[in-house]
């Protein structure tokens, strides 16, 4: 019985990819990627000859039974995404949820995310966040998926196209307030890579005066809420009891 390997590739730095990806990769019969130019490039790079198939979201249930059917044979096959690890934003899951189903035995070899990048350069130091990816691209339901997040105890992982980044950022601290934190990760392992945290309003203003800043890819953190006065005031009160029991201890 073959396996399917869930491969994690580069997000921009070619270097990025573990020596277990490239070995799988290399060994793979057949490789599922989603734009195989692109995956194509990769393997030039690192002088791997492995048979390319091309899966995609439009085919990606069809491809499953010929996945399927391979695996039985004993064929070994990694699937891969044009950046970064499969089904994060990306096509993968629903082959994977075939896959198993069909009772192949799926191996994910981990490797790089932009969510997972972006968060490690951030400072962002709430221990809960949540990974949204992409916004709807009408505003209206932006602001309305945006506002679900302004008490949030979490911080909120966001994906962005770069057109997009400008218009998202203002439509932030129109919804979230001007002074809510929120950092772009632009460029993340390339040569322009930029990580900036600023208040809302201020980062808004900064992407829409430099249009450096709405080139390349981004990720955007909203930061969580800061505790309401409400919360504070609990605190302050907790402390005082605090202080006066400690001064009753021997
Ligand atoms: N599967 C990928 C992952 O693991 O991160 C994400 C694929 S999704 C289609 C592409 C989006 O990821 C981009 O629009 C951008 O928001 C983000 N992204 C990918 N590479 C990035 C990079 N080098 N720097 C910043 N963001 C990146």
């Amino acid at each position: 019985n073959g396996t399917l390997y869930v491969v994690a590739t580069p997000i921009g730095n070619v270097a990025d990819i573990s020596l277990r990806a490239l070995a799988v990769l290399a060994r793979a019969d057949l490789i599922c990627a989603e734009d195989t130019r692109v995956t194509g490039q990769l393997l030039t790079r690192y002088g791997i000859q492995s048979k390319l198939v091309s899966v995609r979201e439009h085919n990606e249930r069809t491809m499953a039974d010929k996945v399927c059917n391979w695996l039985a044979e004993g064929q070994l096959v990694a699937q891969v995404s044009d950046a970064g690890t499969p089904a994060v934003s990306d096509p993968g899951a629903r082959l994977v949820a075939a896959v198993r189903a069909a009772g192949h035995p799926v191996c994910a070899i981990p490797g790089a995310c932009a969510a997972v990048t972006a968060l490690a350069a951030s400072g962002v130091t709430t221990a809960e966040w949540l990974f949204h990816g992409f916004l709807p691209p009408k505003r209206g339901a932006r602001c309305k998926q945006l506002e679900s997040w302004r008490d949030a105890h979490y911080a909120v992982v966001l994906y962005e196209a770069p057109h997009r980044v400008a218009e998202c950022a203002a439509d932030i601290a129109v919804t979230l307030g001007e002074s809510r934190l929120v950092t772009l990760a632009r460029e993340l392992t390339k040569t322009f890579e930029t990580v900036r945290t600023l208040p809302a309003g201020e980062l808004a203003q900064w992407i829409a005066s430099d249009s450096n800043q709405q080139r390349g890819e981004c990720v955007l953190i909203i930061d969580a809420a800061p505790p309401s006065a409400a919360e504070t005031a609990i605190d302050a009160q907790a402390e005082h009891t605090l202080r006066v029991l400690l001064a009753e201890l021997p």
